[in-house]
């Protein structure tokens, strides 16, 4: 067999046969001729009239340790559909890629599964070729089908660069939580896209959008989406209870110490030297172990550590004003775990009485919040719009971010929460 037929073969290139092989020191380079005189531009119309001819190289998937080049020539057309002289699309690869399709679809699956790093190495690529890959194949397989038959939307931010940037991600309840829009920015001219995107006829059709009990999306949703139910996330609820918790310590905290230094200035001056080994031991530092309850308070009770619990019932038999604190968010929790969701209004008003007279400045401060979002958060309850999936959603993106994909362009990350959070299914050469 000549070895041009046996590549012809082996590699099955799409529209195009090998018309010659060699063998360098920087691997295989497989020439190409293409089967068809026609031109296709990329919008899909075609012409036999060339433009002008250059050619170009294709990096393929390895053969065994060799790395595998495909090379051929390729034309310019004036496209008489674009109004410009455009490159011709090529059946083996994405316009203006230099990686075959297989290649890319590769990078893409591997994306979804794992660090940049191993990608660069496994298939000896660039961090900037891995972030363009998925970018390229995300932007080819993402369709405007996501955007029918959208009821209920939850709207939230993400952050990235350490916080210093942000996102605003719009996910489909009704589809396990998937992503169906992302973009840069967290304002509400931002969300006004996707309400532009999503146009009049499905925005129509909405009926409920979670959101954060921020200002900025509430605006733009009461703007465009008048109609649909707004609802405040209860893992944003819930987020805000724990907030108060730590501020709560915090003001603990300094009470205690205050107090500490207090009782030492009353006692005199300490005594030099190290303790006699028979002197009283020293009573415990409060000031040090309020700051140590962080864990035990913020925790689901369910899934306390056994010396966590201790930290508790410590609080309990001391009258802690942290257990207090700890049961007032509890309390606010349970609004979520009731038999009955009909039993949440009067669990709530309950609960804002309860906590309006707790003198508690940061549990004062969440009692208002929650006030002023009272129908809101109800309307979430009688709903029931859970929060695990777009709770799952923002751990996933922190998961995307350790693994080496948060730190370029918007652009990239949005490919990339496309790519792994908005249900695309990206096969790999061997399943087609
Ligand atoms: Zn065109």
């Amino acid at each position: 067999m000549r070895a041009t037929t046996a590549f012809n073969k082996m590699l099955a290139i799409p529209g195009a046969h090998v018309a010659a092989v060699a063998f360098t020191p920087e691997g295989i380079v497989v020439d190409l001729t293409r089967r068809s005189k026609r031109l296709r531009c990329p919008c899909g119309w075609s012409t036999r009239a060339v433009y002008d001819r250059s050619s170009r190289s294709w990096r393929g998937l390895d053969l065994g340790t060799a790395k595998l080049s495909l090379h051929a020539e390729i034309r310019r057309l004036d496209c008489r559909r674009c109004g410009r002289v455009r490159t011709e699309e090529v059946p083996w690869a994405r316009p203006g890629a230099r990686f075959t399709r297989d290649f890319e679809d590769v990078v893409a699956w591997l994306a979804q599964r794992m660090d940049k790093t191993a990608i660069t190495r496994l298939l000896r690529c660039s961090w900037e070729a891995v972030a363009h890959i998925v970018e390229r194949v995300v932007a080819d397989q993402l369709d405007d089908a996501r955007l029918e038959e959208v009821y209920r939307i939850g709207v939230d931010e993400v952050s990235y660069r350490k916080g210093h940037r942000y996102l605003t991600v719009v996910a489909d309840h009704d589809r396990d939580g998937a992503v169906i829009w992302a973009g840069e920015g967290k304002s509400s001219a931002v969300l006004e896209q996707f309400y532009d995107e999503l146009g009049d006829a499905r925005t129509a059709q909405l009926q409920a959008v979670s959101l954060d009990m921020g200002a900025a999306f509430k605006k733009a949703t009461d703007a465009r989406a008048p109609h649909a139910r707004q609802c405040a996330d209860p893992f944003h609820v819930v987020a805000l209870a724990n907030e108060a918790i730590n501020a709560a310590r915090r003001w603990a905290w300094n009470i205690e110490r205050d107090k500490a230094r207090a009782a030492a200035a009353a006692a005199g001056p300490k005594p030099l030297g190290r303790p006699r080994a028979d002197a009283p031991p020293r009573p415990r530092d409060q000031a040090r172990w309020t700051k140590h309850t962080r864990w035990a308070l913020v925790k689901d009770p369910e899934a306390l550590s056994a010396e966590q619990l201790d930290v508790l019932h410590e609080l309990r038999r001391s009258g802690s004003v942290l257990y207090r604190c700890w049961q007032l968010k509890e309390g606010l929790r349970d609004l979520y775990r009731l038999q009955n969701p009909a039993d949440a209004p009067a669990h709530l008003d309950w609960w804002l009485t309860w906590a309006c007279r707790c003198r508690i400045p940061a549990f004062l401060t969440l009692s208002k919040t929650v006030r002023a979002n009272r129908d809101r958060i109800l309307a979430a309850v009688e709903l029931g719009l859970s929060n695990s999936k777009l709770e799952g959603l923002n751990s996933k993106i922190r998961l995307i971010n350790h693994r080496g994909y948060g730190h370029h362009s918007a652009a990239a990350l949005i490919a990339m929460i496309y790519l792994c959070c908005g249900g695309l299914t990206v096969q790999l050469p061997t399943q087609r």
